[in-house]
């Protein structure tokens, strides 16, 4: 068996030991014969499984009573509907644009209402987060939206906006369990789990209940009122079960392995290596204000000052992705929509590959720095 280092953005790298687990669970699950993904959802087995899912998740991130857990699908982008769907009473909502995603879900807000620009870092393409301590933010706005850890970009909030008193809406997608965050702050969480968690095809809702109403905007469906879900514990239809099953296992690994305190130290240690190595390095350039720097993705480029010509950059790039990947150093190419390199450096990246790529640049840029 060989494996690579994966720096992929989601579905990403999950723990070796989570995924042997999986493995020799496969065929015949606890004894009963069958795999979890053939058993029915709300068979005795899978009722444990996600019942301990539920708990280990709320030990995991301190949950408090009054915040309910659900696991539900279509994914983070669903959420961009469901957000404004059961939460927009006065019909609208400020949001701070810091990127793709937050510009995606801004967008499906203005679908059911009045959804307001309170601040965006689009005029430095991202690179930054707003200084968000005094935002216009309206008495008639039922809640302010951002996206915590910005994927593309490589963003995070250094710190939350202040929201005047409103309800907090976060995706977390890209930093879920990547440190200890305070729920409390919050009044509902959502995360796609593909990026630090699972497998692809679940988004995980943290939500205080108060927030869970029946009172949603008309025309609401059934499948993206929180309340459905909430009502019948994720099991209003066949949830994915091979997810919170999967999801359960690295729960369990986390707190294990010193929970989230452990994971913020690990993800600070793999982080400064590599923000080390580029703040020195002559041929990369890292993207993003210092102070921003997110801990789990970090966008790089070849700097502009050193190689002034796009196509010889360019061609530069292609050629560090290419010996990567043959070096085993997989999924280092950005985004699509804004090109360079991006390692996603998640939870179950070990701190090995983080070293091996920094060895890599550094000799791809002895190599090629004339
Ligand atoms: C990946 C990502 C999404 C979209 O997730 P899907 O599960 O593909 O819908 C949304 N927000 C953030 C921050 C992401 O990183």
């Amino acid at each position: 068996m060989s494996r690579v280092y994966n720096f992929s953005a989601g579905p990403a790298t999950l723990p070796v030991e989570v995924l042997e687990e999986c493995a020799r669970d496969m065929l015949d699950y606890k004894g009963c014969g069958m795999s979890v993904m053939e058993m029915s959802h709300r068979s005795k087995m899978f009722d444990n499984i996600i019942k301990e899912a539920e708990s280990d998740l709320r030990k995991l991130l301190s949950v408090p009573e009054n915040y309910k857990i659900l696991f539900l699908q279509g994914g983070a982008s669903q959420q961009f509907a469901a957000v404004p769907l059961n939460l927009m009473k006065n019909k609208k909502a400020g949001y701070i644009v810091t990127g793709q995603w937050a510009k995606k879900a801004y967008a499906e807000a203005k679908l059911y209402g009045e959804a307001i620009e309170l601040a965006s870092s689009a005029d430095k393409t991202f690179s930054y987060i707003p200084d968000c301590d005094d935002l216009p933010i309206g008495e008639d706005m039922d809640y302010v939206y951002i996206c915590e850890n910005n994927t593309i970009y490589g963003t995070k909030f250094p710190s939350l906006p202040n929201t005047k008193g409103k309800i907090l809406v976060s995706d977390q997608s890209s930093c879920f369990l990547s440190e200890p965050v305070d729920v409390t702050k919050y009044g509902l969480i959502f995360a796609g789990v593909q990026k630090n968690v699972g497998p692809a095809g679940m988004v995980i809702a943290i939500i205080r209940e108060d927030l869970i109403r029946e009172d949603v905007l008309a025309g609401t469906p059934t499948m993206l009122k929180y309340k459905t879900h909430a009502d019948n514990g994720s099991m209003y239809n066949t949830p994915n079960c091979w997810c919170i099953y999967v999801c359960g296992l690295v729960f369990k690994y986390l707190l294990k392995n010193g929970g989230l305190e452990a994971m913020k130290k690990h993800n600070e240690e793999k982080a400064k290596i590599l923000y080390d190595y580029l703040d020195q390095s002559k041929l990369f350039l890292g993207t993003v204000r210092k102070d921003c720097r997110s801990l789990m993705n970090v966008p790089f480029v070849v700097n502009p000052e050193v190689i002034p010509n796009k196509e010889e950059r360019d061609a530069l790039e292609a050629k560090f992705i290419a010996e990567s990947k043959k070096a085993g150093l997989e999924n280092l190419k950005g985004h699509r929509s804004v090109g360079g390199m991006r390692a996603s450096i998640y939870n179950a990246m070990p701190l090995d590959g983080v070293k091996a790529l920094v060895r890599f640049m550094g000799k791809f840029e002895k190599e090629n720095m004339k």
